[in-house]
């Protein structure tokens, strides 16, 4: 059994389903991915979000606002409390921090501002109402971790999502109780950084995900990624750390029922 931790159900595409997600989920569920955590990121679209997991019974959700789209507004405290009580809501985000995409221009001082304020509300949030924070970091090492320190709980912590920094930050989100997730980029030819990362990272503390539909793995880079694809992360993985891909699942998810303790686990009929 295997879950996507990360994905963004409301953008796949679903053209070769005939249209329905439903037929998307259920193709992964034939390929054992049994779970998935649906994301938000922008206020826009989190009420879809919501609704596609109380749609579909193996789906739960993550409510909050993207760094790279705070411009666009982002979310009040008590918004998040109340979009997070809901009964399928298990996280908040993603939110973080994102100094990558320069070129796309939100990388401006006042965005800058504004991706801290956001991220510190919602990791303020996550404590208060006792849930897991899903955290997009680039390029922002010390100002993630600065953040996590001040405004985060080591009891109810949170994952860093599609992981593409090194072993030394990986480790000192360790040390905050934090999980690290690994998307479809480890199956890259460029990522041995990442490969790095997963062969010294403790396993109990491991996640996959596919973030689809962005960054499908290798073999099918440059296409449309989808939850089934997460197997495919799974192999990779199981192969690096040197064990079973039914050990791997195993394991990746026991680390997210552990972490995403509001998630009931569903068992297909
Ligand atoms: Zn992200
Ligand atoms: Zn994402």
């Amino acid at each position: 059994m295997l879950i996507d931790s990360h994905c963004h159900l409301d953008r796949i595409n679903i053209d070769r389903y005939d249209g329905s997600l439903a037929n998307a989920i259920a193709a992964a569920n034939e390929r054992g991915i049994q779970q998935m955590l649906c994301i938000s990121v922008t206020l826009d679209n989190i009420q879809t979000v919501i609704d596609i997991a109380q749609t579909h019974p193996c789906v739960v959700a993550s409510v909050g606002v993207h760094p790279c789209d705070v411009k666009e507004g982002t979310a009040t405290e008590e918004q998040l409390i109340r979009w997070a009580s809901q009964e399928k809501v298990v996280a908040l985000g993603e939110t973080g921090l994102d100094y990558y995409h320069k070129t796309e221009g939100h990388y401006e001082t006042e965005s800058k501002e504004l991706q801290h304020e956001s991220f510190a509300l919602h990791l303020s949030a996550g404590k208060k109402i006792g849930l897991p924070v899903v955290v997009h970091t680039r390029e922002a090492k010390a100002d993630t971790l600065a953040l996590i320190k001040a405004h985060g709980s080591l009891e109810h912590s949170g994952v860093l999502h599609c992981f593409t920094e090194d072993w030394e930050m990986a480790r000192a989100a360790l040390d905050l109780n934090y999980y690290i997730s690994i998307s479809g980029i480890v199956t890259f030819k460029n990522a041995e950084q990442i490969r790095d990362v997963v062969r010294n990272m403790p396993i109990d503390r491991l996640l996959i995900e596919t973030d689809s539909p962005y960054l499908a793995p290798i073999p099918y880079r440059g296409k449309p990624n989808e939850p089934k694809y997460v197997r495919e992360v799974a192999q990779f993985v199981a192969d690096l750390k040197g064990m079973s891909i039914e050990k791997l699942g195993e394991h990746t998810c026991d680390n997210f029922y552990r972490l995403f303790n509001k998630a009931k686990q569903y068992l297909p009929a």
